[in-house]
């Protein structure tokens, strides 16, 4: 639909080789095509305009070279700088020294994270470890069911509040903060090396959905909180981002539903807004649309 910013970048810059070094409005013509790339790609405005003004102070000093082209030169700052945002290097899974590692999940109602906890279950489940998923999303109706399916799914046991197809084990409580601790046990009694606590999320961001996840949060310690995000988001990704972040002080991001129309722009709000590492990417419905996230592709995808 758009052409590449490194089309655009070039075109920019088709007669300024052999200049010796770019003018302030060279650089400033680059800018803008750099920022309207990132708006395409649905990056939040103060995460673009404070990109902008970094990539600027580099492509100021940058010495063209006779070799290169200009717009060449201002597409690899431009990359370098997406990838050190993303956080660089791909950012592993942290792993209690003394099991089970606690994996809790956060995120608006819909994101995905119910979707995610199968996947992650059965991703860990491949890799050699022994996963519990525990519902501790009491909201909405359907929650425990649908976790239960995707734990069957995944040939992953499920800790339940309430009876259902395929929980293996049913907590006498319906208590979220509650269910959430005694899954914990429970994974200890029976040796699962990792659990994967599901939380409720809410359409809007609210006070009390982030009292119960910080609840959560404060009983079970866990490891990894992992703020899941619907990569449409657009817009709306810095001020999700950053409720959440307040709210549960989360260690890392997922972002889901990637196999959409969404260029990524949200990854690098987040990650820029938070400073958290983007850690996985979900990429469809079904358990196996599942990645571990590579900062250096998604740069290439939002520049595309
Ligand atoms: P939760 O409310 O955060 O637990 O969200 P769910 O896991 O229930 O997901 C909400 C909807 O999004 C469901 O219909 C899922 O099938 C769908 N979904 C989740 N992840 C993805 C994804 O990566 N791609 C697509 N296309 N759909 C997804």
């Amino acid at each position: 639909m758009f052409n590449s910013l490194s089309d655009r970048l070039t075109a920019t810059f088709k007669n300024l080789r052999g200049k010796g070094r770019l003018s302030e409005a060279d650089v400033d013509a680059t800018v803008r095509e750099i920022r309207r790339a990132l708006l395409d790609a649905d990056v939040a405005v103060p995460v673009v305009r404070a990109f902008a003004a970094q990539v600027k102070e580099r492509a100021l000093g940058l010495e063209v070279s006779q070799a290169l082209n200009p717009g060449q030169q201002v597409v690899k700052i431009v990359n370098e700088e997406l990838v050190g945002i993303l956080g660089g290097e791909t950012r592993r899974l942290r792993l209690a020294k003394n099991p089970p590692t606690v994996i809790m999940l956060a995120g608006l109602q819909g994101a995905g994270k119910t979707t995610l906890a199968g996947k992650l279950a059965k991703w860990l489940k491949g890799q050699g470890h022994s996963p519990l998923l525990v519902a501790c999303d009491l909201q909405r109706p359907n929650a425990v069911k649908q976790l239960q399916v995707n734990g069957q799914r995944a040939g992953v046991p499920v800790f339940a509040p309430h009876p259902g197809v395929s929980s293996e084990f049913e907590s006498a409580t319906g208590n979220p903060v509650e269910v959430a601790r005694q899954g914990v046990a429970e994974a200890r009694t029976r040796l699962h090396d990792v659990v994967i606590v599901d939380t409720a999320g809410r359409l809007g961001i609210d006070e009390e959905l982030m009292r119960q996840a910080s609840d959560i949060r404060d009983a079970v310690n866990p490891d990894e909180v992992l703020f899941v995000i619907d990569a449409m988001i657009g817009q709306d990704a810095v001020n999700t981002a950053q409720a959440f972040n307040e709210g549960v002080n989360f260690t890392g991001v997922v972002l889901t539903k990637l196999d959409g129309d969404a260029r990524g722009g949200a990854a690098l709000s987040v990650a820029s807004v938070t400073g958290k590492p983007v850690m996985f990417a979900s990429t469809g419905e079904a358990l196996t649309d599942f990645e571990v996230f590579h900062p250096d592709r998604m740069a290439s995808r939002i520049l595309d």
